[in-house]
């Protein structure tokens, strides 16, 4: 039997041999146990599913047998339709055939490593990133060069002198990026747009949490502003319910039929069942009173999180104030190593995700991910004392070796 798996193992194939499940998969093991004040995952509030409305659509959607028969690649037309009009306006036409429904907008990164990437590509990423990205994308392998940001997001001169027209693709997101909340501004989407149309640069503009936004000002795409060079991925997960596993790709007219033909190679199509309740609960109008309700909680639960963060935290810690979605990015003295950090907080019933596994390269250990999405106020100024505690320990015993660092 241990013969067997052995020999087994090594069959393994080279793309996947680096691959490692995902460190919040692993950290969300811990907080399912009771007590447990969970800052870690990147999971919407149940709460926020707004069950009354799910309900009464998918007895609408699960009426008639087609509902549960294999349906076309490109998705559900009615919903394809209702997206494309979402992404439209007057200056800029979305046409449904650009539009394929993916199982979740996960799939998307998948699709596009296969159309886009050959070995050793290079794939333009914002540092850090979202670590779901590159544990798709790295299947392919490509090679990652990090494109340094700040709080507006990716710093679009930096990008100008990486070399954008050696890439195969940028990868970045534009709205409360995961893990630091940031929100790229209407500039350097526009220089992003000019850069991309100038080099021929491929941009996949990942954008789930969009509608989250706090002031409920949207700040234009880029795909608006160069459809021919963006690829915008949209995801239900956020902002409806993310079990029933439904996103959506913007793709130029070019790739359409390739991302179709790759499309179908993987699944042959998304769920029909899933991709019915979609439209019907959002046919009428649904989201956009209920996107609202979810940024203004959100926005409670944020605000509680800064000020437990203003209130508990010691010197030397830094964050960021996000304008929506669901993450803060806390920078702690450098020195202390998150990891060791989980496991002391763990024990005291907090969890989070450790920042390192969000950097493609040269990862830092001194950053922490947190999610107010899911705790409730007063736990989540509990669980902000508790780390605050915790980090405050630690800097107590690594100021003498950072004071004899000076002295050198
Ligand atoms: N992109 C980002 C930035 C995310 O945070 C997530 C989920 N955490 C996804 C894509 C994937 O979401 P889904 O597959 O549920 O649409």
């Amino acid at each position: 039997m241990a013969h067997t798996l052995s020999s087994a193992g090594r069959r393994i194939a080279q793309r996947a041999r680096s691959l490692n499940s995902s460190a919040i998969r692993e950290i969300l093991k811990f907080t399912e146990r009771p007590h447990m004040i969970s800052f870690a995952g990147g999971m919407p509030l149940s709460a926020t599913f707004g069950l009354p409305a799910l309900r009464e659509a998918s007895v609408r959607a699960s009426h008639g047998a087609e509902s549960f028969q294999y349906s076309t690649t490109e998705g559900y037309a009615p919903l394809r339709e209702w997206i494309a009009r979402e992404h439209s306006d007057s200056q800029h036409r979305v046409s449904p055939s650009s539009v394929l429904v993916t199982s979740g907008s996960q799939q998307a990164f998948d699709l596009i490593g296969k159309v886009l990437l050959d070995p050793h590509a290079t794939v333009l990423v914002e540092r850090p990133t979202y670590l779901g990205a590159l544990q798709s994308l790295s299947l392919y392998e490509p090679e990652f060069v990090s494109v340094p940001m700040d709080e507006h997001g990716l710093v679009s001169k930096a990008l100008e002198s990486i070399g954008p027209e050696r890439a195969a693709l940028l990868y970045l997101q534009p709205n409360f990026q995961n893990p630091t909340g940031a929100r790229l501004s209407f500039q350097r989407r526009r220089s992003i747009a000019e850069i991309a149309r100038r080099t021929g640069l491929i941009i996949i503009e990942d954008d789930p949490y969009a509608a989250l936004a706090f002031d409920g000002r949207q700040v234009p795409s880029i795909h608006s502003m160069a459809p021919d060079h963006v690829i915008y991925l949209g995801s239900f997960s956020k902002v409806l319910a993310p079990g029933l596993r439904v996103g959506y790709m913007i793709v130029p007219r070019v790739l359409e039929q390739k991302f179709v033909q790759v499309k179908q190679a993987a699944d042959l199509h998304s769920s029909t069942l899933s991709q019915r309740i979609v439209y019907e609960t959002v046919r009428e109008g649904f989201l956009a009173s209920h996107v609202l309700r979810i940024a203004s909680l959100y926005r409670e639960q944020c605000e509680a999180m800064l000020s437990a963060l203003d209130r508990h935290m010691p010197p030397g810690v830094r964050w960021n104030v996000p304008e929506g979605g669901m993450f803060v990015w806390l920078a702690l003295p450098e020195g202390i190593d998150s990891e060791a950090l989980l496991k002391d907080a763990l024990a005291v019933k907090v969890a989070f995700v450790p920042g390192a596994p969000f950097f493609a390269r040269d990862s830092l250990h001194h950053y922490i991910r947190l999610s107010f999405a899911t705790a409730a106020p007063e736990q989540i100024d509990l669980g902000i004392e508790r780390l605050a505690a915790l980090i405050n320990a630690y800097s107590r015993v690594l100021t003498p070796y950072l004071a004899t660092d000076l002295h050198r």
